[in-house]
């Protein structure tokens, strides 16, 4: 990172592609396109899988807006599904392709599927009926760097994968994202609308290996600069062993929980998958009583959130509403995300777990 600044380059240049080089070894991807967020990651693998005016998008309504954003800005329509919910004694905050396939209409181009929480959705299913319906899979694997799904890394198992690099995720460089696909077209499509459908890169033409260029789509400058991917280099290097160390504190997390009067712990996923751990989520019981547990435990300082309001419910969003989402509807307001990061203690755990037992009793006395 230092010598990254101290390079006098700060703009996309060698420690970009040499970031992309090793994200795509780390999954295992033919092609990886830096970009400057999960959200631009997004957006462009819509538009380069020509998705645009009068195509609809499907995604989960229990997930962060970027996505269901996106999918307007592109010039198409969301449509929002459902997630599975309680099935055979589990919980599935997952989406569920028997929703998404009751949502996908004549006009339904493609699905964004999110594993939530960093654990893989049910993509066998999804690519399934994508590949029936005609659907082109994007996944938004913001939440699963380092996710598995039957050994092969989430974000490679449909056509495009998106992921996050902003602060609070796995893989934190600040700001930044990355577009995989194994698919040439839709790669160098992504690579050109990065940074304003030029033909050369400044980095190019300053090396003399280009002295002009053209414009050949109306693009975006969604590019990442070289101190980010500088320090993403190092974060990926990390990556294993800190979504080990989730692994174990979120396993500490079920031992203590499990069991607990007024508690669901989310499925940890069939033995094909493995979860990247973004997100410690449980589930109450009993609706209307998360606002006084979530202020009873920041009075003994520890922080909590919810993932995630669902998008239906926001103003912007509120037309979208018109679709019945049941299970989101039933589990939105009962979700609650506890602390989870690599440098947690395995004390600290536990007294979260211990704070949420002792509130819990209190709240629902
Ligand atoms: C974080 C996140 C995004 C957006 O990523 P940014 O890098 O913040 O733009 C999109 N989708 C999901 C599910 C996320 O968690």
């Amino acid at each position: 990172m230092r010598d990254a600044v101290a390079s006098g380059w700060w703009s996309t240049g060698p420690r970009v592609a040499e970031f992309e080089a090793a994200f795509a070894d780390f999954t295992g991807s033919r092609h990886a396109v830096a970009v400057s967020s999960g959200t631009a990651a997004l957006h462009l693998a819509l538009v380069a899988c020509g998705c645009g005016p009068g195509d609809e998008v499907i995604l989960p309504s229990l997930n962060f807006v970027a996505a269901a954003s996106v999918v307007r800005h592109a010039g198409a329509t969301p449509v929002l599904c459902d997630i599975v919910g309680e099935r055979d004694l589990t919980l599935d905050l997952n989406l569920n392709p028997a929703d998404v396939d009751a949502a996908a209409g004549p006009r339904a181009k493609a699905v964004v599927a999110l594993h939530y929480g960093g654990l893989a959705c049910d993509i066998d299913a999804l690519l399934e009926l994508a590949e029936r319906r005609g659907l082109t899979v994007i996944e938004d694997a913001a939440h699963a760097p380092g996710g598995m799904h039957r050994g092969r890394a989430c974000g490679t198992l449909g056509r495009v994968g998106c992921f996050s690099f902003f602060s609070n995720k796995n893989m934190p460089i600040g700001e930044g994202g990355m577009v995989v696909t194994a698919d040439d077209a839709v790669a160098e499509r992504v690579r050109l609308l990065r940074s304003h459908g030029m033909t050369a890169l400044s980095w190019d033409r300053a090396r003399g290996h280009a002295s002009g260029y053209d414009v050949v789509a109306s693009g975006f400058n969604y590019r990442l600069d070289e101190p980010r991917a500088a320090i993403g280099l190092v974060q990926l290097a990390r990556l294993p062993g800190a979504n080990a160390a989730r692994a174990r504190l979120a396993a500490r997390y079920r031992e203590r929980l499990d069991g607990v009067a007024g508690l669901a712990l989310p499925t940890a996923g069939p033995a094909h998958a493995t979860s990247a751990h973004h997100l410690m989520v449980v589930v109450l019981q009993r609706a209307g009583i998360r606002d006084e547990l979530r202020a009873a435990l920041a009075a003994r300082r520890i922080q909590t959130s919810v993932h995630y309001p669902p998008i239906h419910r926001f103003s912007a969003f509120a037309e979208l509403s018109a679709r019945p989402l049941p299970r989101t509807d039933a589990l939105a307001e009962r979700v609650l995300t506890l602390p989870l990061y690599a440098h947690m203690t395995e004390e600290q755990v536990d007294e979260v777990a211990d704070a949420l037992i002792d509130e819990m009793e209190r709240v629902t006395r």
